[in-house]
């Protein structure tokens, strides 16, 4: 089944971007969405479409991510979309493969449709539920980029032009927060960071209003949990900031809280082990606290299964919630992921040998931070320094010195039956 089809926030307003493309989303959108032809898809289906210099949709983690890119053709300079495929987290994550193809903007449906056709026959998708993505082809059918290229080719009838050059980003955050500037002269858009993406009734309901009052009502959600507030003329810019920051939405957070991601877990998802939102909201209030100098972007992820929703992954600190037993009691811990990237760091987390209970995780999180400002080099990242320490160095700082608790893990299929069901499937032989 196709998911919505997600593009940047900011299309069209952004003075940054090379192109807008919300058409092409919502024309992918509507030639997919509820089309007899790819309605029985083998699992689910993730396509973005984006033409932001940051990426801001993770094509990286996409079924298929377009990103714009200026190429050429006929001699003549053109925008077009380079295409990754195959991108996916969950229990075995795995970055989008970049297809050696320049995809020119009135060819984007038809090779969206192809690419979706191409996951739909793929009957070895359909053998075992738990590998029914389509990047499974790559990690266990033996297909290449080139195989794909050319079934690509074959099903188009006619040669792609070869991939253009492009500006691979470096941003830790693609949350489009704070007061930026927009290609329309005098107005701004304005990017407010809610926390764990948790938001009230009453704050939708201010927010419509501010929407209303101080720009032209136009909100748009971001894929890191955040809102956007679009066409806002420049005399409005403070007490509209000033309204949000009372209601709670701020647009110049610190660090913890922009970087903060956490997935529905127990309250919503009948698959979680954990609780994720207010354990992530403790923690990012927690470290608010004790470390306020704390100056770099890092990007702090909570899910609550080994499901990935929270994309622990891609986080700088990812953090998966499980249930142990500690003095032969159960609780809530965490197993600790470190040094995951997007873009030109493209990495996924190492799982450190490392595990806290539930009102530990806060200070261990806090102690790799303060190690990280204590010892980083002169404009070190936070990725950077996870890569250039060991994992043993790591969990030093994390533990500190402080008393290791025997901690037992409790399977997640003991846990939760759901997990169970979920194993047994990956069982089925092929
Ligand atoms: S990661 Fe697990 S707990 Fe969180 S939303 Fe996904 S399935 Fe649910």
């Amino acid at each position: 089944m196709t998911r919505n089809i997600v593009g940047c926030p900011v299309g069209g307003v952004d003075p940054e971007e090379l192109c807008d493309a919300s058409p092409l989303v919502m024309e992918c959108h509507r030639m997919l969405i509820a089309n007899r032809e790819v309605y029985n898809l083998p699992r689910k289906w993730k396509i973005c479409i984006t033409g932001c210099k940051v990426w801001c949709p993770y094509p990286e983690i996409n079924d298929i991510g377009m990103t714009a890119a200026v190429g050429r053709v006929n001699g003549a300079s053109e925008i077009g979309f380079n295409v990754r495929v195959g991108g996916g987290l969950s229990t075995l994550p795995h970055f989008a493969r970049k297809l050696n193809a320049f995809v020119r903007w009135n060819e984007v449906p038809l090779v969206v449709k192809t690419i979706t056709e191409i996951f739909r026959d793929a009957d070895v998708l359909r053998e075992n539920r738990e590998r029914a993505r389509m990047k499974f082809l790559f990690t266990h059918f033996g297909w290449t980029e080139e195989k794909f290229e050319q079934e690509l080719e074959r099903r188009l009838g006619f040669r792609l032009l070869p991939a253009a050059p492009e500006e691979v980003p470096t941003d830790t955050f693609r949350d489009h927060v704070g007061v930026h500037p927009q290609k329309q002269s005098g107005y701004f858009y304005v990017g407010m960071s809610i926390l764990a993406g948790r938001i009230t009734g009453d704050q939708m309901l201010a927010v419509a209003d501010l929407a209303e009052r101080y720009g032209d009502g136009t909100i748009r959600t971001t894929n890191t949990q955040n809102m956007v507030l679009l066409n806002v003329p420049e005399r409005n810019l403070e007490t509209l900031r000033r309204e949000l920051n009372r209601i709670g939405l701020l647009t110049d957070a610190s660090p913890f809280r922009r970087g903060a991601i956490a997935c529905t877990g127990k309250q919503f998802c009948k698959l979680s082990l954990t609780e994720t939102k207010n354990v992530t909201m403790e923690i990012v209030a927690h470290l608010q606290t004790a470390i306020p100098e704390f100056d770099t972007d890092i990007k702090i992820h909570v899910t609550g299964c080994p499901n990935s929703c929270g994309q622990h992954w891609i986080a700088d600190i990812g953090l998966q919630g499980g249930m142990a037993k500690l003095n032969g009691k159960p609780v809530e811990a965490y197993d600790f992921y470190v040094g995951g990237g997007t873009g030109k760091h493209a990495t996924f987390t190492r799982r450190l040998k490392y595990k806290a209970p539930l009102p530990q995780v806060k200070f261990a999180v806090e102690r790799l931070c303060r190690a990280y400002l204590a010892h980083r080099q002169e404009g070190e990242s936070f990725h950077a320094f996870c890569q250039r320490h060991s994992d043993e160095e790591l969990v030093a700082f994390l533990q500190g010195d402080t008393p290791t608790e025997e901690l037992v893990p409790i399977p997640a299929e003991v846990v939760n039956p759901l997990h169970g069901q979920r194993q047994a499937q990956q069982l089925i032989p092929e």
